[in-house]
């Protein structure tokens, strides 16, 4: 299946993403932080909003929708469980709930941690998952409406996805999580590597989206809790995984770097 996407930053570090089906001409944005540059972005193209994909709740994920759905009248898809908090949704959906934008189809896989109804949207064929505030490149959203260990479980389910599938994730905040990551996974070579290779990408402006979960399973702490080296860093040698997931947790809110 052939697809078209464009990653557009918006407000100072979120991202939305535009996913295109040439064929059905469906176009679907994953979250709506900001109207302007999603609708700049789809002028430039010449395309036409169908379809407004929401991962969760927050602010920062929904509040360009009342202006896109005006502009577009595009069908708002989101979380059956957080449907009160979404403005203008059309559709809830949970995981038994294919979400169809032309010709390709999402999986909804439910993620709580950060919100208690958290989605994120899994494309099998095109092997691009859109994780919203669940999983970050190198990093994890905060576990605001749910306890660490649910979080865990959560990321547990993306771990079995295809490595080649491409993540995208709400946030440019990739350089944090590395200078974090290597504090938890000194000894982890692939993952030294990558901190360089995302300094570089942030010195030249760029975006260090997408990931792939391969690289993420090499270099995440918050995918490797349950990696003895990750625990003996951490001094929880033979610890178990959701109590190391949550000490990194802990660590990471209180990182400055
Ligand atoms: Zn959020």
């Amino acid at each position: 299946m052939s697809f078209e996407i464009r990653l557009v930053p918006c407000l100072s570090d979120n991202y939305a993403v535009i996913l295109r089906d040439p064929a059905t001409e469906a176009t679907a944005v994953i979250d709506a932080p900001d109207p302007a540059p999603i609708e700049k972005a789809l002028d430039t193209e010449g395309w036409k909003l169908t379809h407004i994909l929401i991962t969760h709740h927050h602010g920062d994920h929904v509040q360009g929708i009342p202006a896109l759905k005006k502009k577009y009248g595009a069908t708002v898809v989101g979380p059956r469980a957080e449907a009160a908090k979404i403005p203008q949704i059309d559709v809830a959906v949970g995981p038994a709930d294919p979400v169809a934008v032309g010709g390709m189809i999402a999986r909804v896989i439910e993620t709580p941690g950060h919100t208690a109804g958290h989605i994120v949207y899994m494309f099998d064929a095109e092997k691009l998952l859109f994780a919203g505030d669940t999983l970050f490149a190198l990093g994890c959203g905060r576990p605001f409406e749910r306890p660490a260990p649910v979080l865990w479980a959560s990321l547990l389910k993306l771990r079995d996805l295809p490595g080649d599938t491409k993540l995208y994730c709400g946030h440019e905040y990739t350089l944090s999580n590395a200078r974090f990551a290597v504090t938890a996974d000194p000894d982890n070579k692939a993952l030294a590597k990558r901190l360089a290779n995302v300094e570089a990408m942030r010195k030249a402006g760029k975006p260090t989206l997408p990931s792939t979960m391969a690289e993420e399973l090499r270099t995440n702490p918050f995918l490797r809790a349950d990696d003895p080296a990750v625990a003996e860093a951490l001094g929880m040698k033979g610890g178990d995984p959701a109590a190391v997931f949550t000490e990194l947790r802990e660590r990471k809110n209180n990182f400055k770097g």
